[in-house]
């Protein structure tokens, strides 16, 4: 049973991967890290793990192509026309993956599943947060401080966008409590509101980071905060002004998945969730 379902979880992921990179979706190196992501979760998981998977991957594309006259005005972290690098992908599925793994070794546990669709409502959450945030009508505000900041600045949130991340984690907490393949159904609104809370925090945790110590340049010609490093958008070198240099974006938004499972697992330790 083993290979033929991670050989149809191979197929699956390559039709995939190709549709979306001929969908400027994602980069090449971005579709070979889909590849993998897919196999994985698909192959060592089933058919319920790719269904959250593609419902993340899919939502997540289409906002980013949504609104693209509004964003572009708003910020150059829109300008790279929404192409997932293998960075981007492995940041938001690693963790997925890891927990599909331990299902394959755990087959008739329910954490390994609950941790999968927390960490997934979490970077979910996040990224519906940022490309539905810069709709707010007011400009964000820094987590920190809760001082007003330009739109698009790294740590701000506004109440468009925390509404985002609360219905992108529901989303997926929908899903994964309608089909998980051990618990009993009436579980549901249980796991429901569980995975969402997990995924919010998630979403939250990684606008902490970004506030706070998540590397953040300067483009001198522009006079702008980026995260870009080292060339801004417009080419010109950028300095740090502030965060742990090894700290890039990627990195928090591993860091956001990681944040989502590890809510949820602290949920199931203390015995609120089985
Ligand atoms: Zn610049």
């Amino acid at each position: 049973m083993f290979m033929p379902q991670l050989l149809l979880g191979l197929l699956f992921a390559l039709i995939i991967a190709f549709l979306a990179c001929r969908a400027h979706s994602l980069s090449r190196s971005g579709a070979y890290a889909a590849v993998l992501v897919g196999t994985l979760i698909f192959g060592l998981g089933g058919w319920q793990w790719a269904i959250i998977l593609l419902t993340f991957f899919i939502s997540s594309s289409a906002l980013t192509r949504s609104f693209r006259k509004r964003k572009l005005a708003l910020n150059e972290k829109f300008e790279k026309g929404g192409q997932r690098d293998a960075a981007q992908v492995l940041a938001n599925g690693a963790v997925a993956s890891l927990f599909a793994g331990l299902h394959f070794f755990f087959p008739q546990a329910n954490w390994p599943w609950l941790a999968f669709a927390a960490s997934m409502a979490a970077v979910n959450a996040d990224t519906w947060a940022t490309e539905l945030g810069v709709l707010n009508p007011t400009p964000p505000c820094l987590i920190t401080n809760g001082k007003p900041v330009e739109k698009g600045t790294s740590g701000a949130i506004s109440f468009y966008g925390t509404l985002a991340a609360l219905a992108g984690a529901a989303l997926i907490a929908i899903l994964a409590a309608a089909l998980n393949p051990i618990a009993q159904p009436s579980l549901f609104t249980y796991h429901l509101l569980l995975i969402s809370l997990s995924g919010l925090f998630g979403a939250l945790f990684d606008s902490l980071l970004g506030a706070s110590v998540q590397a953040i340049y300067r483009c001198p010609q522009c006079d702008k905060e980026t995260e870009r490093h080292p060339v801004h958008t417009c080419g010109a070198q950028t300095t740090q002004i502030r965060g742990w240099s090894w700290l890039n974006n990627d990195m928090v938004n591993l860091a956001c998945a990681v944040m989502g499972t590890v809510v949820m697992l602290v949920f199931m330790w203390v015995g609120i969730v089985g």
